[in-house]
């Protein structure tokens, strides 16, 4: 196999190829795992869904989690701007 699959990005269990509708062009990708669910497609070809489920945001380019003191701040900032005394007023 050209292509090999990486392991599910919500429980790490290994997914299935599925051929839907029996059709060479109708590719699924699904997790084995029955709570998981995860499943991607249709796609094109395998090629092209083994791609773009082997496709991860890399850990670097997560946004940054929203923690209280951060939510504080956006929650102020919204309110200075909805009562006008925000410095975005030209
Ligand atoms: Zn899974």
């Amino acid at each position: 196999m050209k292509n090999s699959l990486l392991n599910c990005p919500f429980c790490g269990k290994p997914p299935d190829i599925i051929n839907g509708d029996n059709r060479d062009d109708y590719i699924y990708i699904m997790c084995r795992n029955d709570d998981c669910c995860a499943d991607m497609g249709p796609h094109h070809s395998i090629d092209e869904a083994v791609l773009a489920w082997n496709k991860r945001c890399p850990l670097d380019d997560m946004p940054e989690p929203v923690t209280s003191g951060s939510f504080s701040k956006m929650i102020q900032k919204f309110e200075n701007v909805v009562s006008g005394k925000g410095s975005n007023n030209e």
